[in-house]
């Protein structure tokens, strides 16, 4: 076992709402997680389906 040996950020997480990569995990393989950012923007709503980033 190779345990002093870090993995790469192959795991990433991205924000459902605005798509932002909230974080990385080191994972083995490429991995994608979705969770919610902490803008307040997507903290509100769940799930809007609008093309419309408007927050900046
Ligand atoms: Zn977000």
């Amino acid at each position: 076992m190779h345990h002093n040996q870090k993995l790469p950020s192959m795991g990433t997480v991205i924000c459902t709402n605005c798509g932002i990569t909230i974080d990385t995990l080191p994972t083995q393989k490429v991995t994608t997680y979705y969770s919610i950012c902490q803008h307040p923007h997507c903290r509100k709503k769940g799930h809007k389906h609008n093309s419309n980033y408007n927050f900046m």
